[in-house]
């Protein structure tokens, strides 16, 4: 059976009836970068099957061991990086350059879970007068995740690395918009350890319900958007699976009136709205300023994009954007940006064109800074995953934490001063799960520090210690002071004194 292009002109999802799933070039939609074979129920049945043979024996290994091995899988993959780098910036349109990031960034976290784990994991006991009590971390069992196509690697070892270093195996799903890098990455991880620890399954919904509705399956941890979410935890729901789900944002950014316009933090904010085109959970999405600053913000905002923003091939030297990941996604940027217009706002084009990529060739979308849109416009109220950002201007701060807040989304915010007392009290107002400090998006990441949504954001955290127990269960074993040889006794029935 001929592969069907998941987002060439002739866009579908899977090929039906158990083919492959084919991934053509975002910035080339002509081109084939590759298939995986499409994963029919019965194949995700026995997958999650072999899963759950092998992880009783998997956590009854010791956690340093297991810790030991997750290492030495992640040594597997680095010789890899180059080539794997290369495939996801062809399956994804993200530009090479954060292709090499996102792959060492996962490994060096999956290093990090593996050094953090065992302590983080261990068993903890007391013994006093209120008697014996102690408390482990028994992991869930086969955990199902789906992930994303914008950062395919390192939200999938997001997952992986602490579910496993927990006692956990897994069973992940992948984008079918970036199924290729990660497919590999599983297999050469998956090729140092037990067999059955882990596997990937591919496919679109049909692939991903099988999964998550299971019954074998005890945990799922999903990242992406709100209506996959919905049916994802609704399908888990008819086997009480617990969820985490790690979903969309609409990120304010609060620049207050002592913040720096100079020229390196503008050009670290304008790689927050646009690094990989805009399709990032946490990405810059609205930008708050002071009306007063607006003249000078404009002309080092429109400088400091002319220098980083340059669109085109990703794996052209000196590109920094690519195309967006499908047909659909740059309908519908262009479609906010268009509604904005005509609602009044203008929309400034940013950056520069590489001149050696044929922009027709593939989903490019120009990068644009919003001006003069109202508030209720989509593009402000809505997460637009993509490269455009409106500016909003504030008189004074009083309605400007409300302005922020505004919404159903919680995901990250910003807030840049040269003040960082004054930020970290405006910080906690914010109803974000991250806010950063003068800076946003992947340049803020701090792998001990948890991240996660509040709202409609989502819930359960990734990163840090939280980001490890989030795959355990706390058990306990108690033994009451007053029940112990020696111990008082007490009536029978009543409560603790
Ligand atoms: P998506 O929701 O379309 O797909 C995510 C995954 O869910 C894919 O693997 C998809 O095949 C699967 N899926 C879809 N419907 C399903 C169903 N009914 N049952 C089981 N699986 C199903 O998301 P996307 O377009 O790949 O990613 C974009 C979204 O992800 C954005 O909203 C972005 O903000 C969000 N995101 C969030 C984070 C975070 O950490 N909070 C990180 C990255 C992306």
């Amino acid at each position: 059976m001929s592969p069907v292009p998941l987002s060439g002109p002739e866009s579908g999802e899977t090929v039906p009836g158990g083919g492959q799933v084919a991934r053509y070039n975002p910035a080339r939609v002509y081109e084939l970068v590759g298939t995986v074979p499409a994963a029919s129920p019965e194949q995700v049945d026995r997958l999650v099957q072999a899963a759950d043979a092998a992880q009783r024996p998997w956590a009854a290994t010791p956690a340093h061991e297991r810790a030991a091995l997750l290492r030495a899988a992640a040594d597997t993959v680095e010789p890899h990086l180059p080539t794997l780098a290369e495939l996801l910036a062809r399956e994804s349109g993200k530009v090479l350059a954060d292709c090499r990031g996102e792959i060492g960034f996962a490994l060096t976290f999956l290093r990090w879970v593996a050094d953090r784990a065992p302590g983080v994991l261990a068993d903890t006991e007391v013994d006093d007068t209120a008697g014996r009590l102690l408390q482990r971390r028994r992991p869930y069992g086969v955990v199902a995740a789906i992930t994303p196509w914008n950062a395919p690697i390192i939200l999938s070892l997001l997952k992986i690395g602490p579910a496993l270093a927990a006692g956990n195996t897994v069973v992940v799903k992948p984008s079918p918009l970036a199924p290729l890098t990660i497919d590999r990455v599983v297999r050469l991880l998956a090729g140092a350890l037990p067999p059955d620890l882990l596997h990937a399954v591919h496919g679109g919904t049909e692939a991903g319900a099988a999964l998550v509705g299971h019954p074998l399956v005890r945990k799922v941890a999903f990242t992406g958007g709100d209506r996959a979410a919905r049916h994802v935890a609704a399908t888990a729901a008819t086997q009480t699976t617990p969820t985490v789900l790690e979903l969309g944002g609409n990120d304010p950014v609060l620049l207050l009136g002592d913040a720096d316009l100079s020229p390196e933090p503008m050009r670290r904010l304008v790689m927050a709205s646009f690094a990989t085109s805009g399709q990032v959970c946490m990405a810059a999405k609205r930008l708050y300023l002071p009306e007063s600053r607006r003249e000078e913000f404009l002309d080092a905002y429109l400088d400091a994009a002319r220098e980083v923003l340059c669109l085109g091939d990703p794996l052209a030297d000196g590109v920094s954007m690519g195309p967006v990941v499908s047909a659909e996604a740059a309908a519908r940027v262009n479609g906010l940006v268009e509604n904005a217009v005509a609602r009044g706002g203008g929309a400034l084009p940013l950056g520069r064109v590489d001149p050696g990529t044929d922009l027709r060739a593939g989903h490019f979308v120009t990068p644009t800074l919003l001006v003069g849109v109202p508030e209720d416009a989509p593009v402000v109220t809505e997460e637009q995953f993509g490269p455009t950002v409106p500016l909003l201007l504030y008189r004074d701060e009083s309605d400007l934490v409300a302005r922020a807040n505004a919404g159903e989304l919680g995901l990250g915010a910003s807030v840049w001063s040269a003040d960082e007392e004054r930020a970290f009290a405006l910080a906690r107002r914010l109803e974000a799960g991250f806010v950063f400090v003068n800076t946003h998006n992947r340049t803020g990441m701090s792998l001990r520090a948890p991240f996660g949504g509040v709202k409609r954001s989502g819930y359960g955290r990734e990163y840090g210690d939280e980001g490890i127990t989030e795959y355990t269960q706390t058990c306990v074993v108690h033994a009451p002071a007053a029940f112990r040889s020696g111990g008082a006794g007490a009536a029978a029935n009543a409560y603790p004194a």
